[in-house]
């Protein structure tokens, strides 16, 4: 028998939660989690004291990003017995830069009802008090931590129109505002909100280097969490602007073939397959 109204039984619920001020939760998550019968979460320590918080007492089943596969044929025979479960993560929308997509996947394939209980999420807070073009965003979610991945993607970003959203950690929030400056240039205005909804919640504002030195010019302006939006290029390079042909020899002479493919397909819309063959041409000695 489960103690759900028979509404719920058989469904996921993907329930977000607060990125700081438990305020935040909506009464509509209050009563999914205190109304399922199971709790999937990221961290069991984490959603306790947040279940503890409201008042709520319910099994909790760990999903993150190291079993998250393991756990689907568990969690489909839960929902098969008519339990109701909601899904949250440490913070914020669950499947945003956070575990939960091939479960959502997998239980959409097979007909399931999952149900979307919204609220907060970093992207949208961060972007609605940045006072940059929201018109048109792409959200990136964390860049590669190799340096060479990095700039890789970061170059390929560079000629986007639209606002550039990220998210990144305080250990490298120095090191990814310079390789934007130099990526980007000097001029393309910026702004990096830190701690969001949080009692140190700050929005820096300007072009890269001026945040840069903001944040580099007191060591508590580096801590906490970090949503970087970047405009867009206002004057991007149109296909016909580049020089197909000069760009990738440049490349090639300093990238394997397939990335130098890559960056060139991504700026001109020529066929990366075709590229990477004539890469390989012009790579023989
Ligand atoms: N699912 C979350 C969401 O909906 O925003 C994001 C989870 S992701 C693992 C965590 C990242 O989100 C942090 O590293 C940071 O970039 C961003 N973030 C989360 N909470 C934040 C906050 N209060 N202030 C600024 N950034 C935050």
């Amino acid at each position: 028998m489960t103690s759900v109204p028979l509404s719920q039984a058989g469904t996921l619920y993907v329930v977000a939660t607060p990125i700081g001020h438990l305020a935040d939760l909506t009464e509509r998550a209050r009563h999914i989690l205190a109304t399922v019968d199971i709790v999937a979460c990221e961290d069991t320590r984490h959603t306790s004291k947040l279940l503890q918080h409201l008042g709520v007492r319910k099994p909790l089943l760990s999903v993150h990003d190291h079993n998250e596969r393991d756990r689907l044929q568990h969690i489909k025979t839960l929902l098969d017995q008519g339990q109701s479960i909601a899904l949250v993560s440490d913070a914020g929308t669950p499947l945003i830069s956070d575990p939960g997509y091939v479960l959502v996947q997998d239980l959409r394939q097979h007909h399931y009802r999952v149900v979307p209980i919204p609220g907060v999420s970093a992207i949208i807070t961060a972007l609605s008090a940045a006072g940059l073009p929201t018109d048109r965003f792409t959200f990136e979610g964390f860049l590669p931590h190799k340096s060479g991945a990095k700039r890789e993607k970061l170059e390929a970003q560079a000629q986007d129109a639209r606002t550039l959203v990220y998210y990144e950690a305080k250990h490298r929030i120095l090191d990814t505002l310079q390789m934007m400056a130099d990526v980007f240039g000097e001029d393309r205005l910026a702004c990096v909100a830190r701690e969001l909804t949080k009692t140190f919640e700050t929005f820096y504002h300007g072009t890269l280097p001026q945040i840069l030195q903001q944040l580099q010019s007191d060591s508590d302006q580096q801590k906490g969490e970090f949503v970087v939006m970047v405009t867009g290029n206002s004057q991007p390079a149109s296909a016909s602007d580049i020089d197909s042909d000069k760009l990738f020899r440049l490349l090639l002479a300093e990238l394997p073939p397939k990335k130098a493919a890559a960056i060139v397909a991504e700026l001109t819309g020529q066929n990366k397959k075709d590229l990477y063959q004539v890469a390989l041409q012009l790579k023989q000695p």
